[in-house]
């Protein structure tokens, strides 16, 4: 067995780049690989977190980064990271900007890229294995890499952050990294609308299906996403084809991958494309008035009834009950 051989997680968005560590970190010793995480700039209590959560070493560049909020600077950076290195694997979070960076650093690489990974294994002769969704999540496949390195987008809210350990140490390496000029300049940047939201990071979510007939019926939604101190979202026909939601609330395959604590559905059918982006949610309540919708095979808890009588007493009585509390 070879041993030693690395893997690099990274992403410039925290969350994400510890849900990369944690992707590296499930292969890690199967493969028996050593994890390094980069990080873009000399900041002693990131370094630590890293560590903490998985990296074995931590790779940052020198100097010469003036824009390290650019793409194509992160770029450079990865890549002068992955020729000193010589990793097995690459694992970017999944955001927009990593979503970006990895099919370019695996074309700089003249490598193999493989998009939104939900999963990995190691095949008997040692070779990474990654899995992602096709057909609208009806279906995995699993890729194996004929070239090295791997370099492989992971779908975000897929992995749990590592357990932290407070005693791990990592080892700090520079990276020496000729950063170009950025290929494209920002122009303007426009500030989140008024009331604008992250799904992701919401424990609470509510959405609202087309069995809401009207859009000022979305208010009845909305009051009981209030009562349980959550989040109001949507199904695609609400959010892309109504417009009564922004995109930023939707949930599923081309919307939002959500895990919270609590997921409410109300007059959602789940269909495959709404059920593979909160399926993971941890308490999964269902009101539907057809018993045989699809979202009754994934919640914890079915309500068979008409929403606009169910989600009003639901209402009321979790205002009894948290005030009461
Ligand atoms: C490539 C692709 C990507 C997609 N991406 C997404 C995505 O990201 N997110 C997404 O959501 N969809 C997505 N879709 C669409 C998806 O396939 C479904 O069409 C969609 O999720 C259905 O939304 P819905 O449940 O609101 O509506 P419907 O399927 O019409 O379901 C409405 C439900 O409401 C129930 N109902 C009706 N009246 C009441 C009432 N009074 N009380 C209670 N229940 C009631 C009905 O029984 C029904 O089950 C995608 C589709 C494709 C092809």
């Amino acid at each position: 067995m070879v041993v030693n051989k690395l893997i690099i997680a990274y992403s410039d968005e925290p969350t994400l780049a510890l849900e990369a560590l944690s992707a590296a970190r499930s292969i890690a010793s199967k493969a028996s690989l050593k994890v390094g995480a980069v990080s873009i700039k000399p900041d002693p209590e990131w370094v630590k977190e890293l560590a903490a959560h998985g990296a074995d070493a931590i790779y940052q560049v020198e100097d010469g980064v003036q824009d390290v909020k650019s793409v194509d600077a992160q770029l450079d950076m990865l890549l002068a990271v992955a020729e000193q290195t010589k990793p097995e694997a690459v694992f970017i979070g999944g955001s927009r900007r990593g979503r970006e960076l990895a099919p370019r650093l695996s074309a700089r690489l003249g490598s193999a890229c493989a998009a939104d990974c939900i999963s990995f294994d190691v095949d008997d002769s040692g070779r990474i294995l990654s899995t992602r969704m096709v057909y609208g999540g009806a279906s995995n496949i699993v890729l194996a890499a004929k070239v090295k390195p791997l370099v492989a987008s992971i779908r975000p809210k897929t992995f749990e952050k590592p357990q932290r350990d407070d005693s791990r140490k990592a080892e700090v390496i520079s990276v020496k990294a000729k950063i170009g000029e950025p290929k494209v300049r920002i122009i303007s940047i426009i500030g989140a609308e008024k009331g604008s939201v992250n799904l992701r990071s919401s424990p609470v979510i509510v959405t609202a299906g087309r069995g809401v007939k009207k859009r000022e019926d979305l208010a009845i939604v909305e009051e009981l996403s209030n009562a349980v101190g959550g989040v109001l979202a949507g199904t695609r026909p609400l959010v892309e084809d109504l417009k009564w939601l922004p995109k930023e609330r939707q949930v599923g395959l081309s919307g939002e991958t959500v895990k919270p604590n609590l997921y409410i559905a109300v007059g959602v059918s789940g269909q495959i494309h709404h059920v593979v982006g909160m399926k993971d949610s941890r308490i999964i309540v269902a009101i539907n008035t057809d018993e045989r919708a699809p979202i009754f095979q994934v919640c914890d808890y079915g309500i068979v009834g008409d929403l606009y009588q169910v989600v009003p007493e639901l209402t009321k009585a979790f205002k009894t009950l948290l005030n009461k509390s």
